[in-house]
């Protein structure tokens, strides 16, 4: 598509197009200011603008998001740059993390899955100045790629045009808040004895912190690579990473939980029934027979345990903890399988060093 016909399309959606569409777009703009750049927008709403304008977002987002973000600035009149992020990408478009290919790189993907890492959020460098020492001129460079550091190559001074040497001056550069979010496969999705496959998302700007551990998550994002390096150089295979564009948390926390009366009083009911603890351990998986004891167990970890106060008056967490030495055949990961798909918080973790079928070892 031609970039001109890209830049009318946005142009209509920002100005024209808010008005008939039950103004949420209009709203959502009139509502951006520095504190909150960002403007979100449905894919069905570019769908509705035209279809091949949004196709063309999924094909080139690389190009496509950063016209429409400089086009909203224009439209709407910003001092400041604004953000676009994409939600709800078509279901053709959401992708499992085990069917990423080469062919989905640098194109616009949906993938859901469940947070299994985050890393601390550090600031990266967007924008960064730099001096020539020789004259003293100040350059400034976008880091358009985040693999490579990219600094002045000459001075632009016309007087100097020296090759450096450059210093960076950290305390005039732009810096924007990142983090590295690992996003396992759900074990629901799993058949049999399969591992889960993850991908580590890149979150930039106010979406990082955005899930915690156990969090399911539906991300949009560019999938990118970063070349795999070996004790001789560089390799001709990349790592695939996902450069997010938006995340969506799709499940709450039990501190988001919100119970209505009769629940309440549901449940006060069911606290009074003594054999209330068997009720929870046979709704464990009830199809799979017998294997009471891992299922008293996985009932036992739904609850914390009450924290411990020893003599010398260290405390200790409320948790149970306890050790299956089930060999993997069992029927005993479907057991926990089950039980995560009604956990709101919950993952099962990659079992590294997983035993041979069939061996044993006490642990
Ligand atoms: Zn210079």
């Amino acid at each position: 598509m031609d970039r001109e016909i890209a830049r009318n399309f946005w142009h209509e959606l920002f100005t024209a197009y808010p008005c008939v569409e039950d103004r949420i777009l209009e709203k959502d703009i009139n509502e951006l200011s520095s504190r909150n750049r960002t403007l979100h927008i449905d894919y069905d709403i570019l769908l509705g603008v035209d279809f091949d304008f949004a196709e063309e977002i999924l094909d080139f987002p690389e190009d496509m998001i950063p016209l429409g973000c400089s086009i909203l600035k224009d439209d709407a009149n910003l001092s400041f740059a604004p953000k676009i992020r994409i939600t709800n990408l078509p279901n053709t478009d959401e992708i499992s993390i085990r069917d990423l290919r080469a062919a989905h790189m640098y194109k616009l993907i949906q993938i859901e899955g469940t947070v299994r890492r985050t890393s601390e959020v550090k600031p990266e460098i967007v924008e960064a100045r730099f001096e020539c020492v020789r004259c003293g001129d100040i350059i400034s460079i976008i880091q358009v790629n985040s693999q490579n550091f990219q600094t002045p190559a000459v001075c632009p001074n016309e007087e100097c045009g020296r090759t450096g040497p450059f210093r960076l001056i950290e305390q005039s550069s732009r810096f924007e808040d990142w983090q590295n979010v690992r996003i396992q496969e759900s074990p629901e999705s799993l058949r049999g004895g399969e591992m889960p496959r993850f991908i580590d998302v890149i979150l930039r700007e106010e979406i990082v912190e955005a899930g915690q551990t156990g969090n399911k998550a539906i991300i949009v994002g560019v999938l990118k690579a970063i070349q795999d390096t070996g004790l001789r150089g560089k390799k001709t295979t990349y790592t695939k990473y996902l450069e997010a564009n938006s995340i969506i948390i799709r499940e709450k926390t039990y501190e988001d939980m919100e119970l209505t009366p009769e629940e309440e009083e549901r449940m006060e009911e069911m606290a009074s029934d003594p054999d209330i603890h068997l009720k929870i351990q046979r709704s464990i998986a009830p199809t799979i027979y017998g294997h009471e004891n891992v299922k008293a167990a996985i009932a036992l970890q739904q609850f914390s345990n009450r924290q411990r106060l020893l003599p010398d008056g260290t405390k200790q967490r409320g948790i149970y903890t306890f050790c299956s030495s089930e060999i993997p055949v069992s029927q005993n990961p479907r057991c926990w399988r089950m039980q995560r798909s009604y956990r709101p918080v919950g993952y099962i973790p990659q079992e590294k060093g997983r035993l041979p079928q069939g061996s044993r070892r006490p642990c």
